[in-house]
Formats: C-alpha cells, structure tokens, sequence
C-alpha cells in the first residue's frame, strides 16, 4: 500500500528532471545524479513498486508544478478581464472562441481547430426594473435579473398582483381562478439541509426552468422567482428556462434573496400590492459559432481520445469565472501540464472547450453528433463544471471494474485534494458523447460550499477565485488523465 502522504523523494524520477529542464536549471550533475539513483532503484526493487513510486513521484510533480507556476489562474484572469461575458451568439463569445485557439496554438499543442456549431443567441436589453408598486410608504424597488430566455414585457411594462408559490405543482393545485392576469412569485427557497449542495440547486431550480411555462398555462401574465442561490446576498441570479411549445411566453425575471425576502415581508402586511415588471430581452436568429479544440497526439494510440472539456460560453451578467472559466483553463491546463513536464501521453488528449452549455448545449451535441458521424474512439470524456474550488473527488459512469481501478489511485493523490471516486458523474457538454457513442463519463467534483453563492450572479468574477483551489482542482484532473493515459480502464490485453 502506498502512503496517503506526498513522498518527497525528488530527484529519483523522470518528471523532476523534466521540471528541472523546465526551470533552467544546469541538468548536468542533477541528471547523473538521478540517473544513477534511478538504476540502483530499478535494480533493488520489483516493477509494480517501481511504477506506484513513479506515480507518486509524477502526480507529485504535476501539483508542483501547478502550484507554483500558477500559469492556468492568470489564464483565467486574462480570460475574465480581457474577454468579459461571453454568452452564446455575442460578440463576447466570439472573441472567446478567437482567444481560445491563440492561447492554445501559442502554447504549440499538437493541432488546434474550431468545430462549427450554430447557436442560439439572446440579448438581456437594457436593466431589469422589478419594483412592488401599490405599497405604503411608495414603491420599492427590487434587484432583478431576468432569466436566459425570457421575453420581453409589453414597452410600458406589466403591472399585476402577486401569486406567491413554492412549487410549479401548486400553481397547478391553485388553478387559474387564483392565477390568471397574476404575476406568479415562486419563492421556494433553496434547501439549506442538504450538505453537498448540488441537490440543494437541483431541488429549487425547476422553478426557474420549468415555471414560466406552468404558470402561463393558467394565465398568468408573467413570472418572478426567488433565485436559486445558497447565498444570503441580494445578488440575483439567472439561468436557463424552457418555455413549452403550445404555450404563451411570458416574462420572467429572479430576484435577489433579500428582494425577494422583502417581497414577502410587503405581502404578508397588503396582500393586494402589486408588481411592476420591464424586460427588454430579445431573441435574434440563431449565430454560427465554435467549439475550440486542441490536442496533443498520443504516441502508441493516437486514434484513442481522452478528451478532457468545459465550456467557454458565460452567462451574460458576469465574467463567467467559476462557470466554467475555471473547467476553460482545467482543460487547457492538463495539455500545458503535460508539456511542461515532458509528459508524452501514450492516447491522444483532448481538450475542448465546448460553446453553449449555458442556454442550449448545441456545443455538446453537436461534437457528439460529429463524433458518432466519423466513428471516432473515446475513451473517456472528463469534465470541469463545477467551479474553481477545492478538489473533493471524481464522479464516474462507467463500468464497476473500472470504478474500482480509479479507486485503487486514490492514494496517489495528495491528502485534502481528491478523497472519493463516486460512481456515477459527467456533466452536461459530454452527456450526449455518452448517449451517442457509450462514451464512459467523468465529472470533477470540487468542493461546493460557495459554488452557488457565485453561479449564474454578477459576482461570479476572477476575484472570486482562489488561486491555490484552481489550481488543486487543475493538478488533480492532470493526474487521473495522467494515470488513465497510462493505464487505460482495463488490462490492455483484456481490452
Ligand atoms: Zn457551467
């Protein structure tokens, strides 16, 4: 069994000669050095702990190497600060896609290629105004987003009553008799019980997606939610909805957590204020845009991809830095890695930084749709979506016996980084990959305690980021491409 510690025995392998090279540091006296402990250790001990103490001694290298260098944080910063938002279809998201190709052809990967992909493209307009008009004392105003997708309100604005709910079933259980002409507040908040808080989103986000729909379907005549947030500040959050295709479209925006708070507090004492809403959203027809690709070629199996990804499209309102900047720089990041320690993986690497996860995956399906079409082999597909923080552990749709091999490494990651291979995980871009082609699936799991505080809000900007957590979570994902590339998922003669 190894050790769960970090062994410090540099100098014995290869890759702290590469990082040395790297350094520019004179190779001379430290290589024979190395060479000469290397050979007496080949000679002493049996291959099996032979390549356990290489393992430790590359992944140990690869954390090394991110945590100093720290080159994939000021990647992100340039891609924040110097590209913005970049939602689909917007000139941000095309400077994006430019950006991603330079950055990658700059770092002299192996080939680097856009994939043609149309999208939609919708435009937010000018600032929300959701304010509760009616009201003692004059109006209030409240901070609002409206949510990706939303239409627009009639140019002067609607002003209705309110219908608080906490559900899309009870909108059905109210019926129209309490809804028509209403604005529909669906204020189910989110489940501060749950500890990971991925379920916490799961649960409250269906009111966003699916309740402009529903509330339309008994008339009403637009739609404000309690953002889906873990956070207590007032910093609205948007996202995606999905109107149904027999129904009117009718506008919905989120409010802050304290809007929406205040809201209720002004219910409860005049039941009959009301809610003036104005969205200037628009929708234009569908924009072409790009996945950006680049790859290092494998040197014993070039036709095998291991593709590693996160998606390079933002919500509009932000810098798009945890979502999914940080999965951006991640995918990058285990090629630049690689490189950087003269790490020549045996498959081909992939990454791909897919355009549209935000408000259409027309990124993942479509290089899903290419990838079935010209029959080419995945291995495995990895993705970083959820954020810039704290390495935790590994989701996995694969075999058992595959979850099992990922299990036995796990003591080849340093101690507070990666703890868990769960079985079950992806993400969004790659579930098509999975659906078209079997495509066995992997999901980074950071840590999520902040991750919805940031998600989809203004806030979600590079100062939000940690340099030493993006960094972890970078180092980590490079370690298990590093030991599947070596690896495989199965024996090779049982492949
Ligand atoms: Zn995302």
């Amino acid at each position: 069994m190894l050790s769960p510690h970090r062994g410090n025995m540099h100098g014995i392998a290869c890759p702290m000669i590469a990082r040395q090279a790297i350094l520019g540091f004179s190779l001379s006296l430290t290589l024979a050095a190395a060479l000469a402990v290397t050979l007496a250790f080949s000679a002493a001990f049996p291959r099996e702990i032979r390549a356990q103490t290489e393992d430790e001694e590359t992944v140990s290298a690869i954390f090394d190497e991110r945590l100093t260098s720290g080159e994939m944080y000021y990647l992100l910063e340039d891609l924040c600060k110097n590209i913005g938002p970049r939602l689909s279809g917007s000139e941000g998201a095309e400077r994006a896609v430019a950006w991603a190709k330079e950055v990658m052809e700059g770092y002299g990967f192996d080939r680097v290629y856009l994939q043609e992909v149309m999208v939609p493209h919708w435009e937010r307009g000018d600032p929300e105004q959701v304010r509760i008009v009616n009201v003692e004392g004059g109006m209030i105003e409240l901070r609002a987003l409206a949510i990706g997708g939303s239409v627009a309100t009639a140019p002067e604005g609607i002003t209705a009553e309110v219908v608080v709910v906490h559900s899309v079933d009870e909108v059905d259980e109210l019926g129209r008799d309490a809804i028509e002409g209403k604005i529909v507040f669906y204020n189910r908040p989110f489940d501060q019980t749950v500890i990971g808080t991925g379920p916490g989103y799961g649960g409250a986000v269906t009111q966003r997606s699916a309740g402009p729909s529903r509330a339309a379907m008994h008339g009403a005549v637009g739609v404000v939610i309690r953002s889906v947030t873990s956070g207590f500040d007032d910093e609205p959050h948007t996202g995606g909805l999905r109107y149904l295709e027999d129904v009117e479209r009718i506008p919905a925006a989120a409010l802050g957590f304290q809007s929406a708070d205040r809201l209720v507090e002004v219910l409860e004492a005049q039941p009959d204020a009301q809610l003036y809403m104005h969205l200037s959203s628009k929708w234009h027809p569908d924009a072409l845009s790009h996945n950006v690709i680049g790859e290092i070629r494998g040197s014993e199996r070039p036709d095998e991809i291991i593709l590693v990804g996160g998606h390079l499209d933002s919500w509009d309102v932000a810098e798009g830095a945890h979502d999914d900047g940080a999965g951006t720089v991640h995918a990058i990041g285990v090629l630049r890695t690689f490189m950087n320690l003269g790490i020549r993986p045996r498959h081909t690497i992939r990454a791909v930084l897919f355009m549209n996860e935000e408000n259409g995956l027309r990124g993942g399906l479509k290089y899903a749709e290419v990838a079935k079409e010209t029959g080419e082999k995945h291995v495995i597909a990895l993705e970083s979506d959820a954020g810039g923080f704290t390495p935790r552990g590994f989701g996995v749709t694969a075999a058992d016996d595959v979850i099992e091999r990922f299990r036995s490494w796990l003591p080849l990651f340093p101690q507070n980084t990666i703890s868990y291979i769960n079985k079950g995980g992806g993400g969004a871009d790659i579930g098509p990959l999975r659906r078209e082609t079997d495509t066995p699936t992997i999901g980074f799991i950071p840590d999520s305690q902040r991750a919805f505080d940031y998600h989809h809000a203004p806030t979600d900007v590079f100062e939000a980021v940690n340099r030493r957590e993006l960094e972890l979570g970078g180092a980590s994902i490079a370690s298990l491409i590093y030991l599947i590339d070596k690896y495989g998922l199965r024996d090779e003669k049982a492949q």
